[in-house]
């Protein structure tokens, strides 16, 4: 059965398949410097607004919310360009689905744009990692938005090196909803190995994903960053889900 995001993302592309230079949300002449979303459709994008500085978890007023009081995650802050509603979500399908997806391009030179001023230059991370595919994606996809979203960040971010050959995945298991939440932790915690342990010693790290979650496999990644020797490590997205739209329909 066809998912309302798949039909939301089949109608983009249909349309941007007749309106080829016009947006893909408001039929807007695009500028050619813009790939699927003309000024105004940009400019009224679901940003993250008042936020949780730890988790990017939406609050009244940017702070630390009660969850990171209580258990601050093991990264050092989840820096989000959106909140995963539409027209992100379906643009994040069309990211998941098509490795030449315009969104890819346009969403994540907006992101770095957002990184740029989130540092101070010489706060910035040092190595930039994308979250490594599952590898049962990789046969199926044959590609990992994550690295492609971190090529074209890295051709602003040019301070912070991309390295695609540090961070892996071990396991083709995936934690199921049916098992306890220690289970799941014992079975995230094993998911990811780092090589070239030298290379990320005392480094500030950046993950990038195309949208995190409810942050399980983010925090996993890092532990294993972590316990390789990195410094820090930060976390890159084009979108996070926040409570109220936590949502089985993602793709991972
Ligand atoms: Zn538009
Ligand atoms: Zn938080």
């Amino acid at each position: 059965m066809i998912s309302k995001m798949d039909l939301a993302s089949k109608l983009v592309s249909l349309r941007r398949n007749f309106f080829p230079n016009s947006c893909s949300l408001c039929r807007e002449a695009l500028d050619p410097k813009q790939q699927i979303f003309c000024t105004n459709c940009i400019n009224n994008l679901p940003y993250i607004s008042q936020h949780c500085v730890r988790c990017a978890e939406p609050l009244l007023s940017t702070g630390i919310c009660p969850d990171c009081q209580k258990t601050p995650p093991n990264y050092r802050q989840c820096l989000t360009l959106c909140d995963y509603s539409y027209p992100i979500s379906s643009a994040i399908n069309s990211i998941k689905q098509n490795p030449y997806a315009p969104e890819t391009k346009q969403l994540s030179l907006l992101l770095a744009k957002y990184l740029q001023k989130a540092y101070k230059p010489l706060n910035r991370p040092e190595i930039m990692i994308p979250m490594p595919a599952h590898p049962l994606k990789m046969l199926s996809r044959g590609f990992n938005q994550s690295y492609l979203i971190a090529e074209f960040l890295s051709t602003k971010l040019t301070q912070t090196l991309l390295r695609n050959d540090i961070c892996f995945r071990k396991q083709l298991g995936k934690p199921q909803r049916s098992q306890s939440r220690l289970q799941r932790m014992k079975i995230l915690a094993t998911t990811f190995g780092t090589r070239k342990h030298s290379e990320i010693q005392g480094k500030s790290i950046a993950l990038v994903d195309d949208v995190v979650t409810t942050g399980s496999t983010a925090k996993a990644a890092t532990a294993s960053l972590l316990m390789a020797g990195a410094k820090s490590v930060d976390l890159w997205c084009i979108a996070k889900t926040s409570w109220h739209n936590h949502s089985s329909s993602i793709k991972i």
